[in-house]
């Protein structure tokens, strides 16, 4: 099958993703084997493919928001049929043993592995996935609407979560790309009024059209203070700016893998009063499992832009660039 590969991390616009010859992977025991219909671009996958996560699997495919049908499984493997829609997300292996997977917090597991980045995913017509770590999608939601919700979606649920958001409460959102447009869905859906500060005027009029209550720069202050705030741009630099646009008692949630150096922060004016500055790492199944019953209740829209697989690195490059607004996803015409 031809699937995309890092083969040399750096600049995606310069060629760090490439188009090989790999085998079609056989599944493990344990593990389905997916025809991949399509795959939401995260960037995570960016980072991958520029080398702002370690490498951790040489030439691996990215691409770990993938809906697909099962095209087979291993001999241990109960519960799936050939044919059926499943997802397959980021988080890929745990092992189920540590103290922290045995208090609920598997997304801290030490040895955890990740779709994409442990091992290959979905910028290929066909990946695997362990059969316990596979999602069954909500009906209702077609397969380009229910891909970035895999990550994207879950990641932003969890950042939902982090940021102790009280029931009716003020919630900023810094960054308006795929997991903040499905985010903000939700917390209007469950009472919240929200407040977007990105750059680009295509996101924050989207971020209005969605029915934030208001749209700024990334460095502007908001209307009003905030109970709650996630970071989803990667820039650490805005860290201090949403700190200070916090209310008293309020948390930042950090949602990204990545993000460039946080500068020093004012202890007065941007963490007293009890503000909390939180991390976001990974997810848990229990979150994805929660995020996607959610998205299917309150009909949560992915604004999606679709790209055939064959162009995943002009994807990358258009999401670096910002030159799109919401998700791009990638549909499979490879073979
Ligand atoms: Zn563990
Ligand atoms: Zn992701």
């Amino acid at each position: 099958m031809r699937a995309w590969s890092v083969v040399e991390p750096g600049p995606v616009e310069e060629g760090a993703l490439r188009l090989v010859e790999k085998p079609v992977p056989v599944a493990e025991d344990d593990e389905l084997l997916v025809r991949v219909r399509v795959c939401g671009v995260c960037r995570t996958d960016l980072h991958v493919a520029e080398g702002d996560l370690p490498v951790h699997r040489p030439g691996v495919t990215p691409g770990h928001e993938v809906v697909g049908e099962v095209a087979g499984f291993g001999a241990a493997v109960r519960g799936f049929e050939v044919g059926e829609r499943v997802g397959v997300a980021w988080l890929r292996r745990t092992d189920g043993t540590c103290a922290y997977c045995a208090r609920g917090a598997e997304n801290l597991c030490p040895a955890s592995r990740y779709t994409g980045w442990d091992a290959d995913g979905g910028y290929a017509p066909y990946t695997t996935v362990p059969a316990a770590f596979a999602y069954r999608l909500p009906g209702g939601l077609d397969d380009v609407t229910s891909a970035p919700l895999l990550c994207a979606g879950i990641i932003g649920h969890r950042a939902l979560r982090r940021s102790a958001l009280p029931p009716g409460g003020r919630l900023g959102l810094y960054g308006f790309g795929g997991s903040a447009h499905l985010c903000a869905q939700v917390a209007m859906a469950e009472g919240a009024t929200v407040h977007v500060l990105t750059r680009g005027a295509a996101a924050r009029k989207l971020a209005l059209d969605l029915g934030a209550a208001s749209a700024r720069d990334a460095y502007e202050m908001p209307p009003e203070p905030l109970d709650s705030a996630i970071l989803f741009a990667p820039v650490g630099d805005l860290v201090p700016f949403a700190l200070r646009a916090l209310d008293r008692g309020g948390t930042l949630a950090i949602a990204g893998i990545h993000l460039s150096d946080v500068p020093a922060l004012r202890y007065e004016s941007e963490l007293f009063y009890e503000k909390q500055l939180r991390s976001v790492t990974s997810n848990t199944r229990e979150d994805g499992r929660e995020f996607l019953a959610l998205a299917a209740e309150h009909a949560v829209h992915a604004t999606t832009h679709a790209y055939p697989l064959s162009r995943a690195d002009q994807a990358l490059a258009d999401l670096k660039a910002g030159r799109f607004d919401g998700a791009a996803v990638l549909v499979n015409d490879l073979s």
